[in-house]
């Protein structure tokens, strides 16, 4: 039973009223958020039935049992991820507030920092590098820091082909001045996977010495093996509730001698050495970087989640992934009108497929295929720059997880399929009209 992923049955129209109610869930929206397994929200359950306690603070058993489990799903995520030591893993509520937190430090110089925090600071003139595909959480966050210090952004372009990573423009852009590289390791719309081991020689050769590289990991951590020693960049972030766990938790992982030079993000209880009215010493990391309490109950559902995902195995997760993902591809590119964006066939990619049609808006596409119970995103998915890059303003997109199957992308093909023969039988005027209603 644990095992059971459990399909959501909206309690909306629960009397069948739009006709949904019979209709087999085809679940294509995981890079969004995953599905959740019993043992996910009976960890959830379980947590407030037995364990319901302040962490860190309390002298009794109770107390002590909530900290304990809380500590032991950081264990959990340091060793899903390869980490050095749990004091490498801060939780957060997801990845944005990860991203957040290390833009935030970079550019706080109040209170007493870390002595050797002022090497690691962005200030005027420093570098700080993106790409132009990145999720806005990966790109608003950085433009705050450089209106905020002086620093300047620069992007990498969208390769104009694929859209995929372009490591020439890279190293053009990398310098002695580059303080900063923040990149996403898998796109969320072209599902393209980034080339880490060429990122991280280019801007430890060619950048400031010591600067900081981050992956945004929201896209890898839940479907393929990250080993952030392998990886040997400074920082990740990545979100609980797209690999299984519940939303408002997630992680940073930071070596552990780079997030002892970082000044805090937040304060408050918890992240404190010592308190006067004047002044205020930090605790190392990660406390320092867990101000107030915590999502305790998130964090031991994200510890059930990694258990559950650990019992099936990432790397057969990726592999049946990557199996999936190219079935996915090769139906969509042969139904007449859909341009898949991303890297061509052969490439591997992510268990995901953004795809434009001719003949329909992506918005009109996602509601006619949600009436046939297939549920699929549209939108720019937080990824504007990357859509006008394109030379599109909004993308459909399919994305798929482990307890996706052949028979679900058959489904979704087939009524994409009968969506676009409608469209097709309107005429071009007739969906202009509806358009401009
Ligand atoms: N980066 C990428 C690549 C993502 O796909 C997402 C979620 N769509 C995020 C960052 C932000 O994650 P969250 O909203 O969970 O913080």
């Amino acid at each position: 039973a644990d095992g059971k992923i459990i399909s959501p049955t909206p309690s909306t129209d629960a009397d069948g009223a739009d006709g949904k109610q019979n209709k087999r869930l085809v679940y294509l929206d995981s890079a969004a958020t995953s599905q959740k397994p019993n043992a996910v929200t009976s960890a959830l359950t379980a947590y407030y039935e037995h364990a319901n306690s302040n962490v860190h603070r309390g002298a009794h058993a109770l107390s002590r049992e909530a900290t304990e489990q809380y500590e032991s799903a950081r264990d959990k995520v340091a060793s899903f991820i390869n980490a050095n030591s749990r004091n490498e893993i801060v939780f957060t509520s997801g990845a944005t507030e990860a991203i957040n937190l290390v833009a935030t430090a970079l550019s706080n110089t109040c209170g007493q920092p870390p002595k050797n925090a002022r090497d690691l600071y962005l200030t005027k003139g420093d570098e700080i590098i993106i790409t132009e595909s990145e999720h806005h959480s990966n790109i608003v966050p950085w433009q705050m820091v450089a209106e905020r210090t002086g620093a300047v952004l620069k992007y990498v372009p969208a390769c104009a082909a694929t859209g995929g990573f372009d490591l020439d423009a890279f190293t053009e852009l990398i310098t002695p001045n580059t303080k900063f590289v923040s990149v996403q390791h898998v796109s969320n719309v072209l599902g393209s996977i980034n080339p880490v081991d060429e990122i991280v020689e280019i801007v430890r050769s060619k950048a400031a010495p010591g600067a900081n590289i981050m992956l945004d990991a929201c896209q890898s951590v839940p479907h393929m093996g990250v080993d952030v020693q392998k990886l040997n960049v400074d920082f990740i972030a990545a979100s609980g509730h797209k690999m299984c766990g519940p939303t408002g938790i997630g992680f940073l992982y930071g070596k552990e001698s780079v997030l002892n030079s970082l000044p805090p993000y937040k304060g408050g209880g918890e992240m404190i050495d010592e308190v006067y009215m004047d002044h205020s010493t930090y605790a190392p990391a990660p406390a320092r970087f867990e101000a107030g309490t915590p999502a305790i109950a998130q964090a031991i559902g994200l510890g059930a989640a990694i258990d559950y995902l650990n019992k099936i195995g990432i790397e057969r997760i990726h592999d049946y992934e990557v199996e999936l993902a190219d079935y996915l591809r090769r139906r969509l590119e042969d139904v007449k009108g859909v341009t898949v964006l991303g890297p061509p066939v052969g490439t591997e990619r992510a268990a995901l497929c953004a795809f434009v049609t001719e003949a329909v808006h992506p918005s009109d596409l996602g509601t006619f295929l949600d009436v046939e119970g297939v549920a699929i995103r549209a939108g720019h998915h937080c990824c504007q720059p990357l859509h006008r890059a394109l030379g599109y303003s909004h993308s459909a997109r399919a994305s798929l997880y482990f307890y996706n199957t052949k028979e679900d992308v058959d489904d979704f093909i087939a009524v994409l399929e009968d969506t676009l023969k409608f469209f097709g039988s309107l005429g071009s005027d007739a969906i202009e009209e509806a358009d401009s209603d």
